[in-house]
């Protein structure tokens, strides 16, 4: 049998059913045993498409309910006390989403992917204790039906690493008390049967780790792979390589490291170390990152790569992480384009994809049987396809690349932000929106209805008018100063690109988990990126044309469209980003053509498009940096660039926004006070600044005197003509009955602040 390894199955269910059983029980609609009746049916049906393929090594307890971290908290036994009183399902769903008594836990992104996991919490006090049921039941419930599976875990190490501590200070001070349930969990384990494959993912390990962590690496693993003869332990690393760790590792008993040679190329380093010890290397080489089919040839000739270091016997093949970060199956998506379908492989079909590859690498091609001779061929077809499709490969925009002369726009700084506040002529502590105004289920409706041609062009255009003038007549009302027409056309920030984009494409049922029972549907970039008409320019003008006062422009950035999407494979991010910058730069000319005198570009995820590494940090600030630059490169000295960017950690990147020379940045700083903006004054940021003065991710209206104390905080770090006053994200997700109050205080707030200084 060839050896080929899925680290993961993605669970929520090919048509979302686990999200639907779970939000309905939530809603009090069913029991909770309804849940598991769908659980226990997508377990089964998910075993069996990767039994069916001839995945060899099968996971149990990548399953969850809600996440694998919290899972793993129960585990062990870290319940925090406020949940305490609680049991069963009822506890655990608390933990994931809080009830009347108590706040959830918080949640958080996992490493560099859209996926948002629990953040345990622990303390020195904490006494753990071993609930191993859930990953005991797993393991039986797959083995009663036929199939052995190896059982997945989240490595001390990582979990770790990624909670905290609720009474200050490091988290690995816990190693000592964790540590012993692990061993008693194994223990529990090896008495499941003759022999197990425990999976201890440790993603952690590719991150830069300080000395004192990969210190207890060794003692971790000598300790955990000693429990029992009968368990096969891997230690599966993702997302990057983990160089360090693998020196560590293979002086270990472990019984195998799985390296990732899709996103962590770099493993290639330790390939000597790992052919020296006694360890079976798995090595990922089918991308769970990404929709796109493998290029089998190539990886072949990256196998016999990792060959000539590695004799065969010793390796195993398998996917590049879990499959949870892609979607679940092709076969319902019945609208794609036929070409550009078959570019794509969604998780069922990489299994296929990694039994074949497993098939070629280990075995003779002659014991190829017709369908796996025929997947091949039509593997290299469809790769055939994507080299040479002019669906792809557009040379006007290749040629446009290469013309770029220039990233840096019109002037300095210093200059132009005098030219802009005399032209524009606007107050210190200006105030304004992020852009979106209540996306309410009218709204939805009538975009989801011109969507399906359910209401005619006029109709849909009519709606969205009237949204508009109500928009512009409450700001106006309210008195706002830099007025935004509302966003009520487009459904995602993203989205309303890409489809407007060539070489965009999009998915009907490419969900992927992005946290519990949430899922999203990232557009695709399949091809080279083109701008075949203006995005934004007739909103935006109408919008214009029914108020004197500033209507600011509102576009998505280069580097958060790319981002957000899933992109091609065959191009380097950073070229990816810069033909979408091209494509956005006219964007904003065509705007400011049009007499648009302020346009905002939105990096939302810049920050979370930072490499896990350090070493690459400073390639992707230089791209990210220069691309949005580029994107409003063709800016004039008076037309004012605004950015945006949610809460992020910005105290190390300060200086990285900053070269993004964007003339104003709204940020949000209202969940973390004032510290952030003690940076500003702290690197003596010279641009304009609007820290968002309250938390629009909660429904509570803040006061006046709230407000009025928030902006002589503000007061406190930087002076008033560099401050801007501003909620701190888009007002979409709340309803007009909190958005109305909370600007109207906002506003009399400036107002209140503003007679003070004079
Ligand atoms: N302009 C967008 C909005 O207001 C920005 C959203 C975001 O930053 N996530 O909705
Ligand atoms: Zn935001």
């Amino acid at each position: 049998m060839s050896k080929s390894y899925a680290v993961g199955f993605p669970r929520i269910g090919e048509q979302r059913e686990l999200k639907v059983a779970l939000e309905s029980y939530w809603a009090q609609n069913t029991a909770f045993e309804e849940v598991q009746k769908v659980a226990s049916v997508l377990k089964k049906r998910h075993w069996e498409y990767q039994k069916n393929a001839g995945i060899s090594h099968i996971s149990t307890n990548d399953f969850s309910l809600y996440d694998s971290m919290l899972d793993m908290a129960v585990i062990v036994g870290a319940i925090p006390a406020r949940f305490a009183s609680l049991s069963g399902e009822t506890r655990y769903f608390a933990m994931a989403r809080g009830n009347k008594e108590a706040v959830a836990m918080e949640m958080t992104k996992w490493f560099n992917t859209n996926y948002h996991y629990i953040v345990p919490e622990l303390s020195l006090q904490d006494v753990y204790v071993l609930d191993a049921t859930k990953v005991i039941n797993e393991y039986k419930e797959a083995k009663a039906l036929g199939i052995q599976t190896k059982i997945n875990l989240i490595g001390p190490l990582t979990f770790l690493g990624l909670s905290k501590r609720i009474d200050g200070g490091d988290t690995y001070e816990l190693f000592g008390k964790i540590l012993p349930v692990y061993e008693a969990l194994l223990k529990e384990i090896a008495s499941l049967d003759e022999e197990i494959v425990v999976q201890i993912d440790e993603p952690i390990l590719v991150k830069d780790l300080e000395p004192k962590v990969l210190s207890l690496l060794k003692p971790c693993y000598d300790v955990l792979a000693k429990v029992s003869d009968t368990l096969k332990i891997v230690v599966q690393t993702y997302f990057e390589h983990s160089n360090e760790a693998t020196k560590i590792l293979v002086h270990t008993p472990v019984w195998a490291i799985g390296l990732d040679f899709v996103h962590g190329v770099k493993n290639l380093e330790s390939l000597e170390l790992v052919a020296k010890s006694d360890k079976k290397l798995i090595a990922g080489i089918v991308d769970g990152r990404n929709i796109w089919k493998n290029d089998m040839e190539k990886t072949l000739e990256l196998l016999e790569t990792v060959a000539h270091a590695v004799p065969k016997e010793k390796l195993i093949v398998s996917t590049s992480c879990s499959l949870l970060h892609t979607p679940f199956s092709l076969k319902y998506e019945e609208n794609m384009d036929a070409e550009i379908k078959n570019w794509l492989s969604y998780a069922v079909e990489k299994l296929e994809e990694l039994s074949l590859l497993g098939k070629l690498f280990f075995e003779e091609k002659e014991t190829l049987n017709q369908k796996e001779v025929a997947l091949f061929t039509a593997n290299k077809a469809a790769n055939e396809s994507r080299k040479n499709s002019t669906r792809i490969h557009d040379s006007l925009v290749q040629e446009r690349v290469k013309q770029i002369s220039k990233y840096q726009r019109e002037g300095d700084y210093k200059e132009r932000i005098e030219i802009q506040k005399a032209h524009l002529a606007y107050d210190d502590l200006a105030t304004t929106t992020i852009g979106s105004f209540p996306q309410t289920p009218e709204l939805r409706k009538i975009r989801a209805d011109y969507k399906k041609a359910a209401i005619s062009q006029e109709a849909y255009e009519r709606e969205i008018k009237a949204y508009i003038d109500e928009c512009v007549a409450f700001q106006e009302e309210v008195g706002l100063e830099i007025l935004v027409h509302g966003e009520p056309e487009r459904n995602d920030m993203v989205e309303y690109f890409g489809e407007q984009l060539k070489g965009y494409g999009f998915s009907q049922n490419g969900w992927v988990q992005s946290y519990g029972s949430r899922c999203v549907k990232p557009p695709f970039i399949y091809g080279d990126i083109s701008r075949p008409e203006a995005m934004t320019v007739e909103w935006t003008c109408y919008a214009q044309s029914k108020t004197k006062k500033i209507m600011k422009g509102m576009l998505t950035g280069p580097v958060t469209i790319l981002n957000w999407s899933f992109v091609r494979d065959d191009k380097p991010r950073d070229e990816v980003a810069e033909q979408i910058a091209i494509a956005l730069s006219d964007e904003v000319d065509d705007l400011q053509k049009a007499g648009i005198k302020m346009i905002q570009v939105d990096e939302a995820a810049f920050k979370e498009g930072y490499p896990l590494r350090k070493e690459n940090i400073a390639l992707y600030e230089k791209w990210a940096v220069d691309n949005f630059k580029l994107c409003v490169s063709t800016a004039h000295q008076e037309t004012q660039i605004h950015t945006h960017m949610c809460y992020s950690q910005f105290n190390d990147i300060i200086h990285t926004i900053e070269a993004m020379d964007a003339d104003v940045i709204s940020i949000e700083t209202a969940r973390s006070g004032n510290t952030l903006l003690k940076i500003f004054k702290e690197t003596g940021y010279k641009q304009e600044v609007g820290p968002g003065i309250y938390d629009i991710h909660s429904p509570r209206i803040p006061s006046v005197e709230e407000m009025v104390k928030q902006i002589e905080l503000l007061l406190e770090v930087l002076p008033a003509k560099q401050l801007w006053i501003n909620p701190d994200c888009g007002l979409k997700t709340r309803k007009w009955e909190e958005v109305k109050p909370s600007l109207i205080n906002m506003v009399t707030a400036v107002k209140e602040v503003r007679k003070r200084l004079a």
